[in-house]
């Protein structure tokens, strides 16, 4: 037993040097100074995390999720339909869930917060698992352990689901000062809910001028969204008779998904609100002249919404599971089965994966609930045969009443070039009232599979 202790504590000194860095910046540097003198006891700041999580024993063998959104919400419901035996604990270091699908149309007043938050304790009620509100500070697969802000936790099984993170040296920010402001004052809206409430009273509030949205190049969350996102602003500024142009700078050469019926939006109906750019590659950002750089003009701006490239969570990164090839630091593992390279014990899933699906919510669930099939089939020792996730999503261009587009996709192997191609396809680019009813009924019955009964 003190063996035990002793070898944790050496194991956490040495691993929290290496992994902690997105975590609190000033720990690992204690604790390593520690070890490396080999005097004093950890300070109490840190004592808990070296202890057990204080958790119920588990009935079974345990599974541990690692994020609390759409990816991770899924694992937890059906790890434990197919393998009821499993002790399921999700845990996510925010309280409660917001959705980002449809939080377009939230910005542009079609519907109201309480639609898009939902409770991590009804979801682990109601589909017999436990919840854990903790931050993950690393893990160690040798030990099977994770380490988070409660102490540590033991697993038999551990999917990490923790999403994505912004990548600002890629669009020439590489200062950690100019970051933190830039991130502050012109939040991209795509991993917190924050960032949402912060752009939502921007828009209701801009009084007029140039506002710049950006749409980032490699393979960021929710292709069609800022596309989306440009329309609802626009709506809202014609709404409120704002005078306000809305410069949108797309990294990419052209639109990059529902391309004709973003375009007819744009035209038929925002034709005063959107100036749409293309091959806008954003080199730099001066935030004190407020200004975004490309390589050929410089846009002066009264307000901004920068959305950064994404690369996937630090977390896969600091524990050395990236795959080096990748360019968003995706996680290594075998694109059929999940788990990572050498180790069916621990998988990646949702928008951290290394497969070059959609990043949505809808690619997340279908494919949550094939992982958890290869899980428990992995714990019986039978083996599940690969099936394509499928991408759904809506797009919303008009509101009051809301109106919608809609693509659903699925995905298959080809084994010439070794890469994932999109199979079947079915695209609605004519927005209507049915797409924006649509939208709400789609969201209403995801919500009710991942939360309710
Ligand atoms: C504006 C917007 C509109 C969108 N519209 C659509 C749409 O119409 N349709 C669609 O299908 N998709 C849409 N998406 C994309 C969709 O939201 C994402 O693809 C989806 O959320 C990915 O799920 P995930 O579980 O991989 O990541 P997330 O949903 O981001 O979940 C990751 C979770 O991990 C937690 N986490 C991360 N690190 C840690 C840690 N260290 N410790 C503890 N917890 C941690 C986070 O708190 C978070 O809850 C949209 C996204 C945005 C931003």
């Amino acid at each position: 037993m003190s063996n035990e202790k002793n070898f944790s504590r050496r194991r956490f000194l040495q691993f929290t040097g290496l992994t902690l860095a997105g975590a609190a910046h000033a720990a690992p540097a204690v604790a390593t100074e520690q070890a490396a003198s080999g005097v004093g006891a950890t300070p109490p700041a840190f004592a808990r995390l070296l202890r057990a999580a204080s958790l119920p024993q588990p009935k079974g063998a345990r599974v541990v999720i690692v994020g609390g959104g759409w990816s991770g919400l899924t694992l937890a419901k059906y790890l434990k339909r197919h393998n009821p035996a499993f002790d399921v604990l999700l845990i996510d270091r925010h309280p409660s869930f917001v959705s980002f699908p449809l939080s377009n149309s939230w910005l542009a007043d079609q519907i109201n917060l309480d639609f898009l938050s939902h409770s991590f304790f009804d979801a682990a009620d109601n589909h017999d698992y436990h919840f854990l509100q903790a931050t993950v500070l690393g893990f160690d697969r040798e030990s099977r352990k994770i380490y988070t802000d409660v102490g540590h936790i033991a697993y038999e099984y551990l999917v990490l689901a923790p999403g994505i993170d912004y990548d600002y040296a890629r669009i020439g920010v590489e200062d950690a000062e100019q970051q933190e402001l830039l991130f502050q004052h012109y939040p991209g809206g795509f991993v917190s809910a924050s960032e949402l409430l912060t752009i939502k009273h921007k828009i209701q509030t801009f009084k007029g001028g140039t506002f710049v949205l950006n749409v980032p190049n490699g393979d960021y969350r929710c292709t069609a969204a800022p596309y989306e996102r440009a329309c609802m602003m626009a709506a809202v500024f014609k709404k409120r008779r704002v005078h306000a142009k809305i410069l949108l700078l797309d990294m990419n050469t052209g639109i990059k998904i529902k391309k004709d019926g973003f375009h007819r939006a744009f035209d038929e109906l925002y034709k005063d609100y959107i100036e749409y750019l293309p091959s806008s590659e954003i080199s730099g950002i001066d935030l004190d002249a407020k200004a975004v750089t490309t390589e050929f003009d410089e846009y002066p701006f009264d307000d901004a919404i920068i959305y950064p490239p994404i690369r996937a969570s630090r977390l896969i990164d600091e524990a050395g599971i990236a795959n080096p090839k990748s360019p968003q630091r995706a996680a290594n593992t075998d694109p059929f089965r999940y788990h990572v390279v050498g180790d069916e014990h621990v998988y990646v899933t949702g928008d951290s994966r290394g497969q070059p699906f959609s990043k949505g919510g809808h690619t997340a669930h279908s494919e949550g609930k094939y992982v958890a099939e290869v899980i428990a089939g992995h714990a019986l020792g039978k083996d599940i045969a690969w099936r394509s996730p499928q991408t759904m999503c809506f797009s919303s261009v008009e509101i009051d009443p809301l109106q919608a587009m809609s693509i659903i996709t699925y995905y298959k192997f080809n084994e010439q070039t070794n890469v994932f191609d999109f199979d079947r396809t079915h695209m609605i680019e004519d927005w209507d009232l049915q797409g924006g009813q649509a939208s709400l009924a789609w969201a209403e019955g995801m919500f009710r599979d991942l939360f309710y009964r």
